[in-house]
């Protein structure tokens, strides 16, 4: 993204600079989403056992493990590949190692940098929500898209999230 925001196309996506992208407006729900994960409330299936249903507990994004928070954001082979992705597009974007609270207490609170921050900002936000989306849409809808596209999407996100700021021309 990083290749776009300097001025040059990424793979289709508006072309704009960095240094214009100094406000972004993540969508309420997906805040609320975030306040969700942060506080271990979102229903993946290890929850969902916890609450005394009886499911089998396996990743549908992987088929490899069972789905828990920090598997499913960070530890999933599907998703750390979505990670990596969105890690060379952005250059400095925190690839997370252990534990996804700890990815976002270190999240930057104070965007005011020449855009890197609320770059990587919107980027952490739209990640962990366009995984999500794609989990469920695996489960509930048995549509699966590739990493890459699920990368696209939450790049295209913050695009988006830039427009809703004022500050970029969708144009
Ligand atoms: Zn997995």
């Amino acid at each position: 993204m990083y290749r776009c925001l300097r001025g040059e196309a990424y793979k289709g996506l508006p072309n704009f600079h960095v240094g214009s992208v100094w406000r972004l407006i993540v969508p309420t729900k997906i805040c609320s989403f975030i306040w969700l994960v942060a506080h271990k409330r979102i229903f993946t299936i290890d929850n969902l056992k916890k609450r005394s249903l009886s499911l089998a507990n396996i990743c549908e994004m992987c088929s490899e493990d069972e789905e828990t928070i920090n598997h499913i954001f960070i530890h999933c082979k599907f998703n750390k590949d979505v990670w990596d992705r969105l890690r060379r597009a952005c250059g400095s974007l925190e690839t997370p190692v252990r534990d996804i609270f700890e990815v976002i207490s270190r999240w930057p609170t104070n965007c005011t940098d020449d855009g890197k921050s609320w770059i990587r900002y919107g980027v952490l936000h739209s990640v962990c929500w366009q995984i999500w989306l794609e989990r469920n849409n695996r489960i509930f809808r048995e549509v699966r898209l590739q990493a890459k596209v699920v990368a696209r999407k939450a790049l295209m996100d913050v695009v988006e999230w830039s427009v809703a700021g004022g500050i970029v021309d969708k144009s």
